[in-house]
């Protein structure tokens, strides 16, 4: 079983801003971002907006924060990895591949599971 301060689910702004969230408040804590999606978390809104009627495409305008932040913020990201359990009270979510991670962040400022689905 791995143990995380902090275990985000979703790969979306809401994940997103919940990683930022926390290392606003929590700068050590160990933080695990899942996303089934295999792509840094993107503006979708973007989308349907003056991005796809660009001349030159620029993929990296989609995404706030880039992927360089995680990396420099110590969030470990696995991308393209989906939740299929969730055990709320325990805080534990068991991924395809068969792994668990547990989250529980002792001092409880923050909530060690968040679930941005
Ligand atoms: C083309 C387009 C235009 C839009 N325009 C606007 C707009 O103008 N204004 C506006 O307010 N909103 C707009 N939206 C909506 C806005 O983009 C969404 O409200 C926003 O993206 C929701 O973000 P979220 O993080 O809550 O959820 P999502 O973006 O849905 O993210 C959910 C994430 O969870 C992941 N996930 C789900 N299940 C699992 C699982 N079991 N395990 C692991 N990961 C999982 C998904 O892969 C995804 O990464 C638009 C959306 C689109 C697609």
């Amino acid at each position: 079983m791995i143990q995380r301060d902090y275990l985000v689910i979703g790969g979306g702004i809401g994940g997103a801003s919940a990683c930022e969230g926390i290392r606003r408040h929590d700068k050590r804590g160990s933080v695990t971002l899942v996303s089934a999606e295999v792509f840094p978390p993107y503006k979708r809104w973007i989308l349907s907006k003056s991005f796809l009627r660009e001349k030159s495409l620029q993929p990296k305008k989609l995404q706030e924060p880039t992927e360089h932040w995680y990396q420099a913020h110590k969030i470990e990201t696995r991308f393209g990895t989906v939740a299929t359990q969730f055990n709320i009270d325990r805080r534990l979510a068991v991924l395809a591949n068969g792994e668990s991670i547990a989250a529980a962040r002792s001092d409880h400022q923050l909530p060690a599971l968040v679930s941005a689905m």
